[in-house]
């Protein structure tokens, strides 16, 4: 037996027993005539032991051991002298009486802790040494609990957990699809899947009435921070059920998971308008964790001289209490803060209500105490509080102030990482304008049913068109969408040619589903969750790729195992693909 316990399991009732460990060696230090050597699992740690005086050989020998040497200890639990209450074992010690070797180590190129010294880069080349540090192991860990909980509740609903294949066609509707290119079919490729959508949709055909699926999923879209070419997916689908119902059930799995991953009880999750939360937040993903909700000024504002005001389609802004006594610096920080190009504001204009009653404003020029009154009524400011306020076209001054309003609540420590808000946004529109390819676009996916009450609008106003589509928000962050899906040929045809498909080609690549819709399709309707970023929020980080065992870097490669990579010229061929010499960056 290679050992008895592990190295996070001993206490104090062990004492005096006789125990085997094995492990990796974290530390050892030396401290008058006795080797101390912190033993680690991935239970935890325990310090052995090894004392000159009983056994000088051993003793010599522990001194020899270098950092992740991989070790088995025989030896007797003691209870420690100086107590370590940081640690789980930290009221006990293991005397040691046996020291077995089981494989050495070169000395690893960064320290195996929590703060490592090593950087992003050469972490990821060993990541099988970043993955032996406690904090990245904890992510993991919390990875599969989570994945447990998903299939504990989503099984005790009668979900079918159904795999899909990786290898299907390629239908570049979103996001770019990696391809495989097929040796026995010359000249034909699969793409990877970037999300089971149809599948998952013909299993509700066949009647399989529940269907869940943690997933792998592919998009090969340029790498924005936190983005993995292949990244995980908590799918569901449910026939037989409205919006009403899958927001019930997905509600659901979210508070099973707060309460069995956090012991959280969550409340009821809010809902609001996709139109509500842009017009109060400036965004489809409020954070809903602090207020500072938008207030829009056109009525007071305009028409007073302000040509800056005068032009703009909306003037709107955001009361951050307690903030009249920020310095000069810090509004011109605020200023800068909106002026980035990442943003784009052409300014900021604010207003200081002074704890006297008075307001000073960046535009006393234009609006005297009265016309600034106006604006305070309206956003309910309080004598101490600051006003921000920008203004242009509607829809990028929603997007700036929200930005705005973001790193105002970041200023004043109202996001905190523990408190967990959840939020259904509801009512999305059914279409996009894609500016670059002029035509509408889907902007869940084309498989998303329009709200029956809009139907009317799809030939003469299909921006108004909303679907029955949802999103779950975590404190400002996408955790998961879905929608009610279109289950009949002659609404899906449609759909298909507002989104300027012509027939043949709709049935090129959609043929298989809008036949499978003529033989008995149910209603159906489903969503699909972010994995990865669910981990990364639960365990109360940003980056989704600390949540991923063997991960991508930025530029979308495995540094560890080196690839995308070359492949053999007699692949190149059996593949009928010219090789690329070389391909300038
Ligand atoms: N397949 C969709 C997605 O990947 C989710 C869904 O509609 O179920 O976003």
């Amino acid at each position: 037996m290679y050992r008895t316990h592990n190295c996070g399991e001993l206490r104090l009732e062990h004492a005096s027993q006789e125990v085997t460990l094995a492990g990796w060696v974290q530390k050892t230090r030396e401290l008058g005539g006795m080797v101390f050597v912190d033993l680690r699992d991935r239970y935890g740690i325990t310090q052995l032991v090894f004392n000159n005086d009983a056994d000088a050989d051993l003793c010599d020998r522990a001194k020899k051991l270098g950092r992740e040497f991989v070790i088995q200890v025989k030896g007797t639990v003691e209870e420690r002298k100086a107590k370590n209450d940081k640690m789980a074992t930290g009221n006990v010690e293991l005397i040691a009486s046996e020291l077995n070797i089981l494989n050495a180590s070169k000395t690893p190129p960064f320290t195996i802790e929590d703060e490592s010294d090593g950087g992003e880069d050469v972490r990821m080349k060993y990541r099988y040494l970043d993955l032996r540090r406690p904090i990245v192991q904890q992510n993991i860990m919390l990875r599969h609990k989570i994945a447990q909980e998903v299939r504990s509740y989503l099984n005790g609903m009668d979900f079918l957990e159904v795999e899909t294949p990786v290898l299907i066609r390629s239908t570049p509707e979103g996001a770019r699809d990696f391809v495989v290119p097929s040796r026995m079919n010359p000249g034909q490729f699969y793409a990877l899947p970037q999300s089971p959508q149809t599948f998952k949709q013909l299993l509700m055909v066949a009647g399989y009435d529940r269907y869940y699926q943690i997933v792998r999923c592919f998009r090969d879209e340029d790498l924005r921070a936190d983005r993995q070419p292949e990244f995980t997916q908590i799918d569901c689908e449910m026939t037989f059920v409205e919006q009403e119902d899958v927001l019930n059930t997905f509600e659901g799995l979210m508070k099973h998971i707060m309460k069995y991953v956090h012991n959280i009880e969550i409340e009821d999750v809010p809902r609001m308008t996709y139109a509500d939360a842009m017009r109060l937040y400036g965004s489809d993903k409020p954070d809903i964790r602090f207020g500072m909700t938008f207030v829009e000024l056109n009525d007071v504002a305009q028409n007073k001289g302000f040509k800056v005001f005068d032009d703009a389609e909306l003037v709107v802004g955001i009361c951050a209490e307690g903030c009249a006594s920020y310095t000069r610096k810090q509004l011109d920080a605020l200023t800068d803060f909106v002026k980035r190009p990442q943003i784009g504001a052409k300014g900021l204009v604010y207003v200081k209500c002074n704890e006297d009653g008075s307001f000073k404003s960046s535009v006393d020029k234009f609006f005297d105490q009265d016309a600034l009154k106006a604006w305070v009524e309206k956003m309910n400011a309080k004598p101490g509080d600051l006003m921000l306020v920008i203004s242009g076209e509607v829809e990028k001054a929603r997007k700036q102030l929200n930005e705005l309003r973001l790193e105002m609540g970041n200023q004043l420590g109202l996001r905190s990482k523990d408190d967990y808000k959840f939020l259904w946004v509801l009512d999305f529109p059914l279409l996009e304008w894609a500016e670059e390819e002029e035509r509408w676009v889907a902007r869940h996916h084309p498989f998303t049913s329009p709200k029956a009450e809009d139907f009317d609008k799809m030939d003469t106003a299909p921006g108004e068109v909303r679907a029955n589509a949802y999103d779950l928000v975590l404190n400002g962050t996408e955790l998961g969408g879905g929608s009610v899906r279109i289950h009949d040929r002659g609404l899906q045809e449609r759909v298909f040619q507002l989104l300027g498909m012509s027939e043949e080609e709709s049935v090129e690549k959609f043929g298989f589903l809008m036949g499978a819709f003529e033989f008995g399709a149910p209603p159906h309707a489903g969503l699909a969750f972010g994995f990865d970023r669910m981990c990364a929020l639960l365990g109360g980080a940003d980056a989704i790729r600390d949540f991923i065992a063997f991960p991508k870097n930025n530029s979308g490669r495995d540094v560890m195992i080196d690839t995308p990579s070359r492949i053999d010229q007699q692949q190149y061929e059996e593949l009928y693909i010219r090789s690329v010499e070389k391909v300038d960056a």
